[in-house]
């Protein structure tokens, strides 16, 4: 079993070239939920429906969001009498987002819930949420505090940060399913998704890190240079006192990885880190580098 700690862009591209080298049942994902947001009556769970959208074959792999030639007429209906409606969700995107709201206002938790989608879509990798509680990333502006999604989705990003924080506080428990998954994993692989909004809420939720001692864990940057692939990763970093770069990325691992994973043009060195193209343009280059990490396990 390999698991993955995964956002919802770069890590389910590695994910694809996953698949390519590893059947789905041996594949756990611990997906980040600190994204979560409750929206005109569904809950949105982005980084778990992009991945649970991955292993149905139904995601949109050009936005890495939604699914694969949805509709948008529920969309623009609302946004005719709520123009402020800023979120785009699709009309089969949503009709999972209410399942979500629905069940979980049954009484389900979000693993079981999560459970249930993958079991209707024929899912058969062990996808988890990192916490069945809600634990929301936000960011502090001078126009007040907004969920990530008001700021990245909204204003684009376009606005200046002065801190990331999260509420509540403090960090919840870790889903017990996603414990399961390191404590069966033989490699945990932290993919190159967004250190700050994706990775480290994972690494918060109490018990993840224990569980991770004594594991080999592998992390691919998702920084070349100072830039990442792409996204607010270099802002966030920043914002947080790390370096936005490789070098920041890997110290916010220290302690938990054995091996960390740079791309070959990367500038910066990272001392003992491995080398390989990273940058998957394609199915086909996430699929060598997945090969290229699995021989180090
Ligand atoms: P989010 O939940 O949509 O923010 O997605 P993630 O956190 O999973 O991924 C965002 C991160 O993926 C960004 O920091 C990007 O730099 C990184 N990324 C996207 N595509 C690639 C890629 O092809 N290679 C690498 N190394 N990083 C990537």
């Amino acid at each position: 079993m390999i698991t993955f700690l995964s956002g919802g862009t770069g890590t389910p591209k590695l994910l694809q070239g996953a698949r390519k080298v590893l059947d789905d049942p041996e594949i756990s994902v611990i997906v980040n939920t600190g994204e979560d947001i409750r929206y005109q009556g569904g809950h949105i769970s982005p980084d778990v429906d992009t991945v649970t959208y991955l292993f149905a074959g139904i995601l949109n792999t050009t936005t890495w969001w939604g699914i694969a030639g949805d509709t948008f007429t529920t969309h623009g209906i609302i946004r005719e009498y709520l123009p402020d409606a800023f979120i785009s969700i699709g009309d089969l995107d949503r009709a999972f987002q209410i399942i979500r709201a629905d069940l979980l206002e049954k009484g389900l938790t979000l693993t079981e819930v999560t459970r249930e989608i993958c079991r209707h879509l024929g899912i058969s990798a062990n996808i988890v949420p990192m916490s069945n509680d809600r634990w929301t990333t936000l960011v502090r502006t001078a126009a007040g505090d907004m969920h990530f999604q008001e700021y990245w989705v909204r204003h684009r990003g376009n606005i200046p940060l002065t801190a990331v924080i999260h509420d509540p506080i403090p960090c919840p428990p870790a889903a017990p399913g996603a414990l399961d998954a390191i404590r069966r994993a033989e490699t945990v692989i932290i993919g190159p998704s967004n250190p700050v909004t994706s990775i480290l809420p994972i690494l918060s939720c109490s018990g993840i890190r224990e569980e991770l001692q004594g594991k080999k864990v592998i992390a691919v940057s998702p920084f070349i240079g100072d830039q990442p692939v792409s996204g607010p990763a270099g802002q966030l970093m920043e914002v947080m006192g790390y370096q936005a770069d490789s070098s920041g990325v890997m110290k916010m691992y220290e302690g938990i990885v054995d091996l960390f994973i740079q791309d070959t043009r990367d500038p910066v060195h990272v001392p003992g880190a491995a080398r390989y193209d990273t940058l998957m343009k394609t199915p086909e280059i996430a699929g060598n580098l997945m090969r290229a990490i699995l021989s180090h396990t």
